[in-house]
């Protein structure tokens, strides 16, 4: 069964600028799914429909059977990761971690072993009383996968991760994050400008411009198409 289905989607903005025309794909569960193309194609405003950040204009959003147009962000087992990192500058690691884990009423006892679980995957145990000024960039985006992480979403959203972060430590968490899709089993959507990025990251690769996909396939088939 799939567990994302875009169907017809379409996104016109409110001063009629047509951002996403006719979007279909179907997203299989545990697929590492890639959007890529030029700024301004429609990669984050797709996936910002797909998290309930911007509403969908037309077409059908579901995940797994259920018809997701129209429900609040906050009920749907998605998690994203900006490039922004948007991490709350007055917290430490530990408690930006554990924020959503409070504002859902998550006992302590148990938030407390969840952020220690995600710390040792991303390797964050020595930063937890850290402020994000006081972490590198690379660091800081650890810790936005890790306040994603902790809630443990079937479904992961990615904006450009890692635009952020110089060119080696790009290909180092690059490698960082195929681990952590595959010891979380989640279903992935990544958006990135960068091919390279896509090629080595996405089981499929959806190829988008403006607004429109232009194709969606294995890197392997896009790599020997014409
Ligand atoms: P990408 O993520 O591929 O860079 P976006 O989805 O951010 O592209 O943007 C797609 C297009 O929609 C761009 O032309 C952008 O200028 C336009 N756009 C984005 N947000 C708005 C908005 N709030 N109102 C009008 N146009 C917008
Ligand atoms: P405000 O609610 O005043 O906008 P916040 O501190 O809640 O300020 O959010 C600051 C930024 O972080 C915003 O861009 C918001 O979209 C983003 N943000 C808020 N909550 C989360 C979250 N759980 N995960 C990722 N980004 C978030």
């Amino acid at each position: 069964m799939a567990s994302l289905e875009l169907s017809g989607i379409n996104k016109t903005y409110d001063n009629g600028f047509v951002a996403v025309r006719d979007f279909n794909l179907a997203i299989q569960d545990k697929e590492f799914v890639v959007f890529v193309g030029p700024s301004g194609c429609g990669k984050s405003t797709t996936l910002r429909m797909i998290a309930g950040l911007e509403s969908i204009s037309a077409g059908e959003l579901y995940i797994g059977d259920e018809k997701m147009n129209d429900v609040p962000s906050a009920d749907r087992d998605i998690a994203m990761v900006f490039q922004s990192y948007a991490l709350y500058p007055h917290m430490t690691v530990y408690d930006n971690i554990a924020f959503g884990l409070h504002l859902r009423k998550v006992p302590k006892a148990e938030i407390r072993k969840k952020v220690f679980e995600v710390s040792r995957i991303l390797e964050l145990e020595e930063l937890l009383e850290r402020k994000p000024k006081a972490l590198s960039g690379g660091q800081k985006q650890r810790v936005a996968m890790g306040r994603a992480i902790v809630r443990e979403p079937k479904v992961f959203l990615m904006d450009e991760p890692l635009s952020n972060l110089d060119a080696k430590l790009r290909v180092q968490m690059r490698a960082e994050i195929a681990k952590l899709h595959k010891r979380l089993q989640a279903t992935f959507i990544y958006v990135t400008h960068d091919q390279t990025e896509a090629m080595t990251l996405g089981d499929r690769i959806v190829v988008m411009k403006d607004g429109v996909i232009m194709q969606a396939d294995t890197p392997e088939n896009l790599y020997n198409s014409p």
